[in-house]
């Protein structure tokens, strides 16, 4: 498929997507929204950057456009998006209005941290499409000001991350208030155990559409590790960053307090920065997010769970200034560049502690890491150490290799399989799967 029009999309949608500059879809698309259209359950496996969201707010526009009588009735929302943070769902409520614009469709986003009132009053006034946090949703829902007994599009964004974030009892206390019989799209980059069950339990006879397989890192990302002393991260990122290449950066460390000492010591380098985590209030979330976005700053240090859902353009690298303990998180955050078919770079400090996260990784990955000795703080001893006890470096064949002393480690990902978006469409039902016709459903609340 090379353009839109074999989709079947109605005009105000396409007229929409050529103001957004869109010429063709993107395979999650493509392989998507054609069931969507058609009112199916679907499992995607996709991770933001994929084009996912247009995936399922497309058909969900066109869906309700067809099904419309006029007004959504007070607090009695049509369609349900739910995403574990407040910075995704803000997003996917911009590409709502966006793919939305020519259309009497109307949404409102809820999440956390944001004045109450104003949600409610938004949902008095009668809206199609919710975009929420479930947290938000759940007090809502407690307070009564909405009920999800009309809704006949759901949609769970990031799956896994709700899993992360501790959400799935919200979700599946939120799932149980909506009629069973409404489509059920269930995104998630990753498939862990947790959340096929999750989607067993909700979904009923899904389309799966596979995108991105599980823990492979995307071939045009340039990766190095640096072996660093911990207390040298800091001078070490400093001594990076005066390389100009590196336009537009995202930093990560695995704790908000350490997000704040290392924003605050760029800052005192004169290295504009902004800062993202759990404890700043939204709109200072916000705020550093946009001066990111248009160039404002440089740097922007986040920790994951902040991260989750960005979509920034022209990310030029990410630097681990912590390497995550769990290889998932790694591929998460190394997606965050090279998008839209550029090039990206990532690099990793790792510390002594760190070595075992690395080699994690590099086991899931399939890949070796090239290491980069070609810097001031290069720490030889945890380039040469082994892996502690219990891990076997045999598991990743790639690291018998591992010298240093390259001054980047060459451009090799030999050893890994390259990411190839999956062509296949297929008709999926999960394992155990009780086989509810439509006809089933309809009526009775749903067992999550
Ligand atoms: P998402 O994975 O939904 O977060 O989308 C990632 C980025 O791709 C967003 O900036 C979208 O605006 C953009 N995008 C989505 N679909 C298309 C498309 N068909 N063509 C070009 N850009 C797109």
């Amino acid at each position: 498929m090379t353009d839109f029009s074999g989709l079947e999309l109605i005009e105000p949608l396409r007229r929409a997507l050529s103001a957004e500059g869109y010429t063709a879809p993107t395979p999650i698309q493509a392989q998507s929204i054609p069931h969507l259209l058609g009112a199916r359950d679907l499992l995607g496996v996709a991770q933001t950057g994929t084009g996912k969201t247009a995936a399922f707010v497309l058909p969900m526009l066109q869906n309700l456009t067809a099904s419309s009588k006029g007004r959504a009735a007070p607090g009695r929302p049509r369609a349900l998006i739910l995403a574990p943070t407040r910075e995704l769902a803000v997003q996917i409520g911009d590409s709502v209005q966006a793919y939305g614009k020519f259309l009497k469709i109307n949404a409102t986003t809820i999440f956390g941290g944001a004045p109450i009132g104003k949600q409610i009053r938004a949902l008095n006034s009668g809206v199609d499409i919710v975009i929420a946090t479930p947290g938000r949703l759940m007090d809502l829902l407690n307070q009564k000001k909405l009920r999800l007994d009309e809704v006949s599009i759901f949609v769970l964004d990031e799956g896994d991350r709700m899993l992360d974030m501790g959400f799935i009892p919200d979700v599946r206390r939120i799932a149980n208030l909506i009629a069973a019989r409404c489509q059920t799209v269930l995104f998630s980059a990753t498939m862990p155990e947790a959340i096929a069950k999750l989607a067993q339990g909700l979904l009923n006879d899904p389309v799966r559409v596979d995108v991105a397989p599980q823990s492979t890192t995307a071939e045009r990302i340039h990766q190095r590790v640096l072996f660093v002393d911990k207390p040298k991260k800091r001078a070490l990122l400093s001594s990076l960053l005066k390389d100009e290449s590196i336009s537009r950066a995202l930093v990560f460390s695995r704790t908000k307090h350490g997000a704040d000492k290392i924003a605050r010591h760029l800052e005192q380098d004169n290295v504009r920065t902004g800062v993202i985590h759990g404890n700043k209030a939204q709109n200072a979330r916000q705020k550093a997010l946009n001066s990111f976005k248009t160039g404002q700053v440089r740097i922007l240090v986040a920790t994951d769970i902040a991260a989750r859902g960005i979509d920034v353009d022209g990310i030029t690298h990410v630097i681990n200034f912590d390497l995550p303990q769990d290889p998932e998180t790694y591929v998460h955050r190394i997606g965050r560049t090279a998008r839209a078919g550029e090039a990206g770079q990532a690099i990793s400090f790792c510390d002594h502690e760190e070595r075992d996260f690395l080699y994690d990784i590099e086991k899931v990955t399939r890949k070796t890491v090239p290491v980069d000795a070609d810097h001031p703080f290069h720490a030889a001893d945890i380039a040469a150490a082994g892996p502690s006890m219990g891990k076997s470096r045999s598991a990743n064949p790639g690291n018998k290799s591992r010298r240093g002393g390259n001054g980047g480690g060459g451009r090799n990902f030999g050893g890994g399989k390259p990411q190839h978006p999956s062509k296949a469409s297929k008709g999926y039902k999960p394992r155990g799967h009780k086989g509810k016709s439509q006809g089933n459903r309809g009526g009775s609340s749903r067992a999550a």
